[in-house]
């Protein structure tokens, strides 16, 4: 097993805690001691093999220029061929990654060749002096020996052989050797054990440590939460099979799985609900993907799978749809039911030349697209592609314009159809550029948002617009739309509360859109932003209201003034169905609260007459008028005082 699938395999295990670390490195397996006690050792045999084999090699010559006895040559070539031998071995030694295996065969054979000199020598030349040799050998084989059974041969076998040996010298001569072979033995042993466990200790510490860094490795790659590989590890993934890719090899797909309405349950139930929801979802997703893919947790509700080979779309759709399946099917949490939904972007690695960056944003964009459209799983095409690059070229063109001359605020008249009169204006943001001409808000807006830029635009739009609201009668309120951005900071909003003072403007002529899913996203922080606003004495409007998560508590919490129900519901009307009582029950619950509602394009004299049939009262909409220019607002306005007097389908002259 690799490193990398020994890491992978523990990782697929579930969430590792430090309990699972070992408390014994023996415990990593007999096999793995042997490696260590084998490169532990390795280095001793090459410290004694060569300079033994130097040391035959000197008695070789000194046999032959010295000794007396008729066996000299003999004893020189006996000499001279276990120099070799060990020479040959201390050679094999010094290439190093020997076995533990081998090293105790190279220890025999070293134990082997150097009694068997000793014995012959004793053979051939007896002397009771040079029976210290066997003393000698069992006291270096012990500091080297790497196995208990080697160790112990070498001194039973020295020291049986000795007093062998010793026996025809007399009784007195035996005893002395028995002494010293005992002597000799218990050193040897002593040293073994000594040498042994030392070494051992520090094997056993180093395979622990070693051990804790591969389960901090593992852990670092691991998300806490879910026990899935986590954000680190899916970009390591990632970038290996990148590298893959680009080497020729197999292409795969990145599939991006982001919760739609996940953050709801969190602001309302708290992270503790949260955190079990993620893990269960987690656990499904690793069921019904798993096998095929390799599924990771990016982070918060996102999650991330990487496929192997090639997929068709069809198969993509089918994988897609048994996650978002497993996804949306009931969670049961401390007793409470529950339901998310997912949407899934997939992206195939040749989309996009090999950039891990690239392929993530096109996965994502995929993934956004089927939240948008509500349709579960988007594939990443070149279609995609284009409108991938329009943005950016949006993006760039965003980033050099100037800001202060190529944009511009239009009004939207907001009119009480009960009397027939305006109550205020919406101030809409346009843009005019001069590479790309008109570009439609929702896309520019939503660029500025992405690129930041939108924290140097409101200002601007702000100013602009309060500077036309100065100049309409005082009853006329201006409202008045604000980004996320604008309201997670509070600089921002310093900013925003300082242009509202120096505008000389009554604070409580404004009111501030916000969207659901805007406060939705950090509900304190919203919350907190909206009150200075609101102890400005501004008002503070829900927009888009009854197509998102947020519901009458968060309306409550928030001390939301006015809510403009979404336009799809107008849109909606001419189907019939439940949508007149739906928007009936919001105006109802709206006038119970004592907050304000507004209905949001209202297009046609039909759609007017069923929400005047309703109770509704305030209304914004094409039927009265398109978005104006400033300059157009005082003939909107003496227009429709005479309409009110006759009929109140009055149009600006110049719709923008
Ligand atoms: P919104 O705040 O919900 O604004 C209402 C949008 O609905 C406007 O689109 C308006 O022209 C359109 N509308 C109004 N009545 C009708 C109708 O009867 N029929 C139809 N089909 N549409 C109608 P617009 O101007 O394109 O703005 C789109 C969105 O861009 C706005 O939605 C708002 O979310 C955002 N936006 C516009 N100006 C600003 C701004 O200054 N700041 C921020 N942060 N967002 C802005
Ligand atoms: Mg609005
Ligand atoms: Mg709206």
């Amino acid at each position: 097993m690799g490193q990398q699938e020994e890491r992978d395999c523990i990782a697929s295990e579930g969430a590792l805690s430090w309990g699972d670390i070992p408390p014994d490195a023996a415990l990593c397996g007999k096999a793995a001691m042997c490696r260590e006690l084998a490169a532990s050792y390795e280095p001793m045999f090459k410290a004694i093999l060569l300079p033994v084999a130097a040391y035959f090699s000197i008695t070789a010559v000194t046999h032959l220029l010295f000794s007396t006895s008729p066996n000299a040559p003999i004893m020189a070539l006996s000499s001279a061929v276990i120099g070799l031998a060990f020479l040959a071995m201390g050679l094999k030694v010094r290439r190093g990654e020997m076995s533990y295996r081998k090293l105790e065969m190279v220890g025999f054979s070293a134990f082997g060749l150097a009694y068997l000199k000793i014995v012959s020598n004793q053979l051939m030349n007896p002397e009771p002096t040079k029976l210290f040799y066997f003393m000698l050998v069992m006291l270096v084989v012990s500091m080297f020996g790497i196995s208990i059974r080697l160790v112990s041969i070498a001194i039973v076998l020295s020291v049986a052989t000795m007093l062998l040996f010793a026996a025809p010298y007399g009784s007195t001569m035996l005893a002395q050797y028995t002494v010293i072979a005992m002597a000799g033995s218990i050193a040897a042993y002593c040293m073994s054990k000594m040498v042994r466990s030392a070494i051992t200790r520090e094997i056993r510490a180093r395979m622990t440590s070693d051990r804790l860094r591969k389960l901090a490795e593992i852990q670092a790659e691991q998300d806490m939460l879910t026990g899935l590989p986590n954000r680190r590890n899916f970009f390591r993934q990632l970038r290996e099979r990148l590298q893959r890719a680009r080497d020729g090899g197999e292409g795969f797909v990145l599939g991006i799985v982001d919760l739609d309405g996940f953050k709801a349950i969190n602001d309302t139930y708290g992270h503790t609900v949260g955190d079990m929801l993620l893990s269960e979802v987690a656990n499904r997703l690793k069921q019904a993907g798993g096998c095929e893919g390799q599924v990771s947790r990016m982070g918060g509700d996102e999650f991330a799978v990487l496929i192997d080979g090639r997929r068709s779309a069809k198969q993509l759709h089918d994988y897609g749809r048994a996650l978002c399946d497993s996804i949306r099917a009931q969670y049961l949490i401390s007793g409470l039911e529950f339901s998310v939904s997912a949407s899934v972007g997939f992206v195939r690695s040749d989309m996009s030349e090999h950039d891990e960056v690239a392929l993530i944003e096109r996965a994502d964009f995929a993934m956004f697209r089927a939240k948008a459209n509500g349709s579960g799983t988007v594939i990443f095409t070149p279609r995609l592609e284009e409108d991938l690059q329009q943005i950016g070229r949006i993006e760039q063109a965003l980033r050099i314009s100037d800001k202060e001359e190529e944009m511009s605020v239009v009004f939207q008249p907001q009119v009480d159809i009960h009397s027939g009169k305006t109550t205020g204006f919406e101030a809409l943001a346009r843009w005019n550029s001069p590479t790309l001409g008109h570009v439609r808000p929702d896309v520019f807006i939503a660029a500025a948002e992405r690129t930041g830029l939108i924290e140097e635009m409101t200002p601007i739009l702000l100013n602009k617009a309060l500077k036309f609201a100065s100049g309409w009668p005082e009853n006329l309120k201006l409202s008045f739309n604000l980004s996320i951005r604008d309201i997670m900071s509070p600089s921002a909003i310093d900013k925003l509360c300082n242009i509202i003072e120096q505008s000389g403007i009554d604070p409580k002529r404004l009111e501030f859109e916000v969207t659901e899913t805007l406060i939705m996203s950090d509900f304190e922080t919203a919350r907190k932003s909206l009150a200075r606003l609101q102890q400005l004495g501004s008002r503070v409007a829900l927009d888009d209201f009854g197509v998102g998560y947020a519901n009458f508590g968060h309306i409550d919490q928030l001390s939301i003034n006015t809510i403009k129900i979404d336009r799809s519901f107008v849109t909606r009307l001419s189907n019939g169905g439940q949508t007149v009582k739906l928007i009936k029950t919001m105006v109802d619950m709206c006038s119970t609260l004592g907050v304000g509602s507004i209905v949001e394009g209202v297009e046609t004299e039909q759609e007017l007459a069923v929400l005047r049939g309703i109770g509704a009262r305030n209304v914004q909409g094409y039927y009265y008028s398109k978005p104006m220019a400033a300059e157009d607002i005082p003939s909107f306005l003496s227009q429709s005082l005479l309409a009110t007097i006759g009929s109140p389908n009055v149009s600006a002259k110049r719709a923008v």
